[in-house]
């Protein structure tokens, strides 16, 4: 039976992914984080999302002698000049583990930074890098997922995690919290990245 490594602990993720894999590759058992609780953490000190998810999938690939797909991802504002991007989890400096608490203070400080900065300079990028590699056969891959939109003035929307509550996607007039969870698979940078990794992928398992 054929097996794949995906670098998280979060279910969801996963049977996100499985469904995705379905289309091309029914029989592959598709494994997590979880699976492997002596795995050590990997430190993310690469300089782009790409650099990251290298380190991520080499490393998982690595020590579960398995295929392994990683990603990363951040919200890259333009008046920023690119920040928080590969910061985006940790913007606000919050050491805790309530992801909950993260979120609502790097949303907060996102809205700070952005005080009196009008419409037309509140554009931004989710952008979100995947990378599968595979030791066995020598073979690596990866590719490119971009979502454009707009920051909000103020958080609305209950729906999904991190910056979704201030994101409103271009073509839209809601942001990613408040159309949720349907919509944002299709449109998503996440979603646009891995749909585009999985055909080649499910060649090299
Ligand atoms: P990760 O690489 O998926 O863990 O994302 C890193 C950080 O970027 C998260 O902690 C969020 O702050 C932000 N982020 C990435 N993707 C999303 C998204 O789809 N919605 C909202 N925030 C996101």
């Amino acid at each position: 039976m054929r097996k794949l490594v995906l670098a998280t602990h979060n279910q969801g993720k996963i049977d996100e992914f499985k469904r995705l894999l379905a289309e091309y590759a029914g029989d592959v058992i598709v494994l997590g984080l979880s699976d492997f609780p002596d795995m050590p953490n990997v430190a993310e000190t690469g300089k782009t999302l790409i650099e990251n998810a290298l380190l991520k999938s080499r490393a998982i690939a690595k020590f579960t002698n398995l295929p392994a797909l990683a990603d990363d991802s951040g919200l890259f504002v333009d008046y920023l000049n690119g920040a928080p991007g590969i910061y985006s989890a940790r913007f606000a400096g919050y050491q805790g583990q309530i992801a909950s608490e993260r979120d609502r203070l790097n949303n907060e400080r996102l809205l700070k930074e952005l005080r009196n900065v009008a419409r037309p300079d509140r554009k931004a990028q989710f952008n979100c890098a995947v990378v599968f590699t595979n030791l066995n056969l020598d073979f690596e891959a990866q590719e490119l997922g971009k979502l454009s939109g707009e920051i909000a003035e103020a958080a609305i929307g209950e729906a999904g995690f991190g910056y979704d509550s201030l994101f409103i996607p271009e073509g839209f007039d809601q942001t990613l919290a408040q159309l949720g969870a349907g919509v944002k698979d299709r449109i998503s940078h996440r979603g646009l990245a891995m749909r585009a990794i999985v055909p080649t992928l499910s060649l090299h398992l």
